[in-house]
């Protein structure tokens, strides 16, 4: 059976809730991120975007396009307490929600009616909250991103299977999962400018020049993504450091010390429910520079077994183990909270 994947992506998050709560503000540029020249503009609303300002610009670019807007500060506790909201609507309507951001998330509703669904959504945002969010549905998780972006503000927009192909050709490669402007120029140079470009390209030649990237690229210009939607929780994460009595330089004892961590942290996982997918090891050295390395899994996992090979093999392979080390931690992200009974039979 076909996926039905909702991405569901509020509009202007921070600038919405910062007009919604003064009327004042309704219908003006309003640009969060700070009133310091010094910041970075986080959100800027639909109207401050006429003007050219748009995120992760400078304050002070902004304040040159835009000098008569609104600049506010970042009020990220209010902000967090909308998005919870938010979450309690997705997870009505779908057991497997899987949160990108604050104000973004995929939903997995496989077997039910997701435009009727994504009509509920944008009804019970608008209701409760008195906010906006645009939406998209298709058969996987890129595509499904890709259309909610499609008719921004308070979009709706369906990308049917048996559209896929033509409606990704005249799109620009940017809309493809991972291409910055640096992969662009890269594409440019090759004269690869739309997603249909890539449809036209020698897989063979791609994957030369690209590696394993040039696969993916591939199958995404085709709108094939495999990737699963996951219960992940934002933003936490599981793991125990400790410093030693003294440095040490055996790396036997920094096994020693993962195998511990491994074991704690995955009775931590196992009693909060949780799996996770990515481990991360972290290495203070005697002078106190510090290095941070990690691998993700293929499939989820709470097992110390699993935990505990996998940081020993990063620590291993990823780690130039020249000074001795004063410092190891074992850090657990990527969590996921398996309510679909499907993934918790995955475990290892
Ligand atoms: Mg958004």
């Amino acid at each position: 059976m076909n996926k039905s994947i909702i991405h569901v992506d509020m509009d202007a998050f921070y600038a919405s809730i910062e007009q919604r709560n003064n009327p004042n503000l309704m219908g003006k540029p309003v640009i969060i991120g700070g009133i310091s020249d010094r910041g970075v503009v986080c959100t800027a609303s639909y109207e401050a975007r006429e003007y050219g300002v748009h995120s992760a610009m400078s304050i002070k670019a902004a304040k040159r396009l835009c000098p008569n807007g609104i600049y506010l500060p970042v009020r990220m506790e209010e902000y967090k307490k909308e998005s919870r909201k938010i979450l309690k609507i997705f997870n009505k309507y779908s057991d497997i929600v899987e949160p990108l951001s604050i104000d973004e998330a995929f939903l997995d509703v496989t077997g039910k009616k997701a435009v009727n669904i994504a009509k509920h959504i944008k009804k019970d945002i608008g209701d409760e909250l008195k906010l906006t969010a645009s939406i998209g549905i298709s058969i996987n998780k890129f595509l499904a991103k890709i259309a909610s972006d499609i008719n921004k503000p308070n979009g709706l927009t369906i990308i049917k299977k048996e559209e896929v192909i033509e409606f990704l050709k005249p799109l620009s490669v940017t809309k493809l999962w991972g291409v910055g402007p640096k992969t662009k120029r890269e594409l440019n140079k090759l004269g690869i400018y739309y997603i249909g470009d890539i449809q036209a390209y020698d897989l063979d030649l791609l994957i030369s020049m690209f590696g394993k990237r040039g696969k993916e690229l591939y199958d995404f210009s085709y709108g094939l993504d495999s990737r699963p939607v996951e219960n992940r929780v934002l933003n936490r994460s599981i793991g125990e450091e400790g410093t030693f009595q003294r440095d040490v330089k055996d790396i036997n004892k920094l096994i020693e010390r993962l195998e511990h961590y491994s074991i704690n942290t995955s009775r931590k996982l196992v009693s909060k429910g949780y799996l996770i997918k990515t481990i991360t090891v972290k290495i203070k050295y005697s002078d106190f520079s510090m290095e941070t390395r990690s691998m993700t899994l293929s499939i989820p996992t709470n097992d110390h077994n699993v935990i505990f090979e996998t940081s020993k093999r990063v620590l291993m392979t990823k780690f130039n183990l020249h000074k001795s080390v004063r410092l190891i931690g074992l850090i657990l992200i990527n969590l996921i909270y398996p309510k679909d009974p499907k993934q918790l039979s995955m475990k290892i």
